[in-house]
């Protein structure tokens, strides 16, 4: 995992390695001063020279301002690189989740995903930003200072050095315990974004069904075993703290009192004590710092392995090595023995066969979720067939690359999404480089041109989060509008005019007519009366394809569509 982790700093390398460098040098002032220290007190002191001694002063600040701009240099720099590692990350696990495949967003809730990509990044940044560097320097000071600590006064060195495995045993003890609650901590704060996501989304279900207090109490739930999960681990934080500054704080007064001791008996200068306790000072400091890094570390470690995780997982349906990518496409369209299953063996289509000629437009008709919509799901590569193949003008689906054959295919649904944002960003989805003319265009084939016309600010206007400020026809306009501009030769409609009422059905179903012509057609309807104008009509059965033909056809056979129609109309 170290090894994935620093892959991230490959593209900064540079920079790295000149932060690294201005570190070694501020640490290495730091070190210099209390040497530096030592020889104004016990060589200049006892001369008198006021003329050296401020000039040595003058020195010494020198030696400060210097490590504080290199400080100040690392600090930035250190900080650049964090954010530009986080930013790569952030960027890194927009881009692999924008692959990810239907099944991966079946099985995975939407706010636990955000907070994968937003809470667990900032806390693997907090690595990157007080990284290895910032360790380093810390192990260094603490070696450098330690070694001119025993050059000083051995016996002191070693008696000061005993508190030290005492420190690392509790540091590695508490980094344990607190990795653990880290973990636990993310956990927590996913599922709470996820209840907060899933609750806001659904606020007008909640209120309809005036069910707000029981979400108040579930939501509640949450906060306070989250509120647990925090509280443990500051507990730990605040001991590891406590014991950590007492033992510190020992070691400075058992340094005062021995050092005292020598200078007494004269074995230490007083040059060499006050270098000595500065050099004690400077000792312990990284201990602290390793502390802090030790609380951010495992924080840092929980979120990149869940990171890692998200990003190992591979999508389901991807392009194959040879995939081919498809200028244009006819549109005949050929099912060959299709096999399907969601989850396991349990097979949900078997030997689906058939096949669409070139702007045929043909329906499907069979029991709700008898596998209409997951037929429809199988052109466009949502899932893979789990046997059998696809093809389009004959060429398997999965030899042409997603994108080009995903580029061929509309597909108008019964619950449309639309984006955050006005009608013009909505339509223009369908062809992102659409000009205002064929913006137009399209709303006026989508008859929703006098309906924008009416609107406030027109095509500017804003239509809410999913569209809330329209109704389901504006809607259901609006997504059909987006398929003109796209303009497939193949397309898909399912179920799309039956959240709406039978007006409203009427004036849609012309607008669908009008787009499906000239194009390949799959159409999904449960009112029987919307498909029978297609030129064949399929029934789906758990056995494949049951019966097919006209309507016409179909009705004088007696068959299952016949009792269908039949329920329908009687
Ligand atoms: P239809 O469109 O004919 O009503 P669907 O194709 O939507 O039927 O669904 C067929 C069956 O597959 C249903 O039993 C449904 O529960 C199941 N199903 C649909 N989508 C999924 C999914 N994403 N994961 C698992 N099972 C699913
Ligand atoms: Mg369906």
């Amino acid at each position: 995992m170290v090894r994935q982790f620093f892959a991230y700093y490959k593209p900064y390398k540079w920079l790295f390695i000149a932060d690294f460098s201005c570190a070694i040098i501020a640490a290495l002032l730091e070190l210099a001063f209390p040497l530096a220290l030592n020889r104004v007190i016990d060589d200049l002191l006892p001369t008198g020279n006021w003329r050296a001694i401020l000039l040595a002063c003058i020195g010494l600040f020198a030696i400060y301002v210097l490590s504080g701009i290199f400080h100040f240099v690392v600090t930035y720099h250190g900080h650049k690189l964090g954010i530009n590692i986080e930013s790569d990350m952030r960027k890194e696990s927009f881009d692999h989740v924008q692959k990810l495949s239907f099944r991966f967003f079946d099985n995975n809730k939407t706010g636990h995903l955000v907070s994968r990509m937003t809470n667990d990044l900032m806390d693997i940044g907090e690595i990157a930003h007080h990284g290895p560097e910032d360790l380093f320097i810390a192990v260094m000071t603490l070696v450098g200072a330690f070694g001119l600590m025993l050059s000083i006064n051995w016996q002191l060195a070693i008696l000061t050095f005993i508190v030290i495995p005492f420190l690392i045993c509790l540091s590695i003890y508490f980094s344990q315990k607190m990795s653990v609650a880290f973990t636990q901590m993310f956990k927590d704060i996913a599922d709470f974004n996820a209840r907060v996501e899933n609750n806001v989304s659904g606020i007008r279900v909640v209120q309809a069904f005036a069910n707000e207090d029981h979400e108040i109490n579930r939501y509640a739930e949450n906060n306070e075993r989250f509120r647990q999960t925090k509280l443990k681990t500051y507990r730990v934080m605040a001991w590891n703290a406590s014991i950590s500054h007492i033992l510190m704080k020992g070691v400075s007064i058992f340094v005062l009192a021995c050092g005292t001791w020598f200078v007494i008996n004269q074995s230490m200068t007083f040059g060499e004590f006050m270098a000595f306790v500065l050099l004690s000072n400077i000792f312990l400091s990284p201990i602290r710092q390793i502390n802090s890094v030790i609380e951010t570390y495992p924080k840092g470690v929980a979120g990149f392995k869940r990171y890692q995780e998200l990003l190992n997982t591979p999508p389901d349906v991807e392009d194959r090595d040879n995939a081919q990518a498809i200028d244009s496409v006819e549109g005949t369209i050929c099912y060959n023995d299709v096999h399907f299953a969601y989850e396991g063996n349990e097979a949900l289509l078997t030997d689906i066969n058939f096949s669409v000629a070139q702007g045929e437009t043909i329906a499907l008709v069979g029991p709700s979720g008898g596998g209409k919509t997951t037929i429809c799901n199988l052109l466009p590569r949502f899932y893979d067939v789990t046997a059998g193949s696809i093809t389009i003008d004959g060429m398997d689906i999965r030899d042409m690359t997603l994108q080009s054959l995903r580029q061929h295919i509309g597909i108008v649904q019964q619950d449309v999404f639309l984006f955050d944002g006005t009608i013009r960003e909505n339509i223009a989805y369908g062809k992102l480089d659409a000009t205002e003319e064929e913006i137009w265009h399209a709303a006026r084939q989508a008859q929703m041109e006098n309906f924008i016309l009416e609107m406030p600010d027109g095509l500017d206007t804003f239509i809410g989060e999913r569209g809330v400020k329209l109704s389901g026809g504006q809607k259901q306009r609006l997504s059909i509008a987006r398929m003109f501009l796209k303009n497939p030769p193949i397309l898909i409609l399912d179920e799309a005019t039956s959240a709406l009422d039978m007006e409203t059905e009427a004036a849609i179903q012309q607008a669908l007519t009008e787009l499906s012509v000239g194009r390949t057609t799959l159409v999904i309807a449960h009112r029987l009366a919307t498909i029978r104008n297609a030129d064949r009509i399929l029934v789906i059965s758990k056995e494949g394809v049951e019966e097919q033909g006209t309507h016409e056809q179909l009705l004088g056979s007696g068959g299952t569509y016949s009792r269908l129609h039949q329920a329908q109309y009687v």
